[in-house]
């Protein structure tokens, strides 16, 4: 059995103690194991701090974004093998695993972009400067500076390469050596992509460190330059927000987590507009692409109520036709849920929805013997007020028809009961309800995305997170913001106003300094 071993301090170490299995989630065959000890997690971010972060903050921005570009590439030149890997760790179809992985490999390259344009700084300029007394003399910069400390990222297991590398490409671009724990079900995935970043020899040493296996004792050791980007359920991000040593010393944490995304019909949509199309494709999509489990994908479907009948009967009939099954088959549309404990996880909340909901298609069945599998499932909810469909992320292949009474106000109070979210849609033609949408949906949205027959085949679809767009979401989503372009890089970088002369204080640190 390969046990995954970890990098750190610039060796590859197998941890030792108890030892956690990761399988094949279609045959469930054992692949590997992690193991829990024997890292002293103190010198890991001493050593991130110490050796990583002085090599990168001595390179300028367009350097780290060499850098990023090298990595994409030497990623990208595995791709294949990694594709592979993801079909039998995780269960993906060969579409679901290039999804994370050309994921992984473009927002690098995106983060390589953004950063080439920045040049030959060090630091960011915030905004322009600020006349701040009686005369133009007394002047005021915002500046953007490299924290000193390690950047630790405890990623979530459904996207294994895009995770790590979303959060290592802002890290390494502002400066900060990088710390990263994938989530144990697709830690193979993750191990073979932290390989080929080291063999790359593109970092310095010090900036890439990676754990296999739990981090035992590092919270513990983090300190008030130190970062915590986390990814995963709201219910490991409430323990991770709580942590002691966090909160007494204010480490900086930004978390990402669940959310009940939504998709909104507005009521002048007919069948027949593009719009409409675009609609069930997107629904569709969000409910089999990676078995339901993308943090972006819809989970509560709002239909005006003299159309749910339509919705019901076209979605439920292209759900129902996905060809569920072995991912390595080309046929295959939908595979496995990741791990056992996913499986037993969206079988009960399938169930706890089914109680108060019709099931469309699909239902909390297990529809093979061996594998992790469920079927595609639609509910039509009973009252869509019902707290039961705002409460608990069922993170598999399932969402609900809420049916509305079709105005703005009620499908803007209705999104606003899933306690905050990654990413709502709306699919309308009109531009009024549009922007009063919008808006009523943004307070508790990172993202708004609107479809239209304007739109129809033009756009990317609302679950694809994009580098230049931001991530993240108030709320139950977490509270955090990542990516966004250099926005992304924020939360490594300490903003420090700086005021004075302006003569000393703009040319040495406004946008556009002299020569
Ligand atoms: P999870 O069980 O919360 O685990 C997430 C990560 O935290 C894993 O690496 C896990 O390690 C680690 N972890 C668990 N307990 C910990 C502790 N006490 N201290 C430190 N680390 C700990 O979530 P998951 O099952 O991997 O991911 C699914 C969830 O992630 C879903 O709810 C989904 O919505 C959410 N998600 C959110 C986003 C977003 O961007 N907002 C993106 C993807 C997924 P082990 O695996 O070793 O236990």
């Amino acid at each position: 059995m390969q046990t995954l071993t970890s990098f750190v301090q610039e060796r590859w170490i197998a941890g030792d103690g108890a030892a956690t299995p990761l399988f094949n989630a279609t045959t469930e065959e054992p692949l590997a194991e992690t193991r829990a000890g024997g890292i002293d997690f103190r010198a890991v971010l001493a050593h991130a701090r110490d050796v990583g972060g002085p090599a990168l903050r001595a390179k300028t921005f367009a350097e780290r974004a060499a850098m990023l570009k090298a990595l994409s590439t030497a990623i990208h030149a595995h791709r294949e093998e990694l594709i592979e890997l993801s079909v039998r760790n995780a269960g993906t179809t060969r579409g679901d695993a290039k999804f994370d992985i050309d994921g992984a490999i473009g927002t690098l390259a995106a983060y390589a972009t953004f950063g080439a344009a920045v040049g030959e700084r060090r630091f960011l300029t915030d905004g322009p400067g600020v006349q701040l007394g009686r005369t133009a003399r007394f002047w005021g910069e915002h500046v953007l500076v490299p924290r000193l400390g390690a950047a630790v990222h405890v990623n979530a297991f459904n996207f294994p390469a895009w995770n790590m590398l979303e959060k290592a490409a802002c890290a390494l671009l502002a400066g900060s050596p990088v710390i990263e724990k994938p989530g144990t079900p697709t830690a193979l995935v993750a191990w073979r992509v932290a390989e080929i970043v080291v063999q790359s020899g593109v970092l310095p040493a010090g900036a890439y460190q990676f754990v296999a296996g739990p981090v035992g004792d590092l919270l513990d050791h983090m300190g008030p330059q130190d970062s915590l980007a986390f990814t995963g359920s709201s219910g490991t991000a409430a323990k991770l927000r709580g942590h002691a040593n966090l909160v007494a010393r204010n480490v900086r944490v930004n978390l990402e987590a669940d959310s009940l995304n939504c998709a909104i019909l507005a009521s002048d949509v007919d069948s027949s507009a593009d719009a409409y199309g675009t609609f069930l494709s997107n629904v569709a999509l969000d409910v089999t692409q990676k078995t339901g489990q993308k943090c972006t994908a819809v989970r509560r479907i709002f239909v005006p109520k003299e159309r749910v009948g339509d919705v019901r009967a076209d979605l439920g009939a292209a759900l129902a036709k996905t060809k569920v099954g072995d991912p390595s088959e080309a046929e295959t549309r939908m595979g496995p849920l990741a791990s056992a404990n996913q499986l037993r996880d969206v079988r009960a909340g399938i169930e706890r929805l089914a109680a108060h909901a019709e099931v469309a298609t699909g239902g909390a069945k297990s529809i093979r013997e061996k594998g992790w599998f469920v079927a595609p499932t639609l509910l039509v909810a009973r009252d869509a007020h019902d707290a039961a469909f705002h409460a608990e992320e069922v993170f598999g292949p399932c969402a609900t028809i809420l049916p509305y009474d079709g105005t703005p106000d009620e499908a803007i109070a209705l999104a606003a009961q899933g306690g905050g979210g990654l990413v709502a849609s709306l699919y309308s033609n009109d531009a009024a309800t549009i922007e009063r949408v919008v808006l009523g949906l943004a307070p508790w949205h990172g993202r708004v995305w609107v479809g239209s027959d304007k739109l129809a085949d033009q756009g990317l679809p609302p679950g694809m997170v994009l580098p230049a767009s931001i991530h993240g979401g108030p709320g139950r989503a977490g509270g955090g913001e990542e990516l966004g372009g250099l926005r992304g890089l924020a939360f490594y970088l300490q903003r420090t106003a700086v005021q004075g002369f302006k003569g000393y204080v703009e040319s040495s640190f406004g946008s556009a300094p002299s020569a």
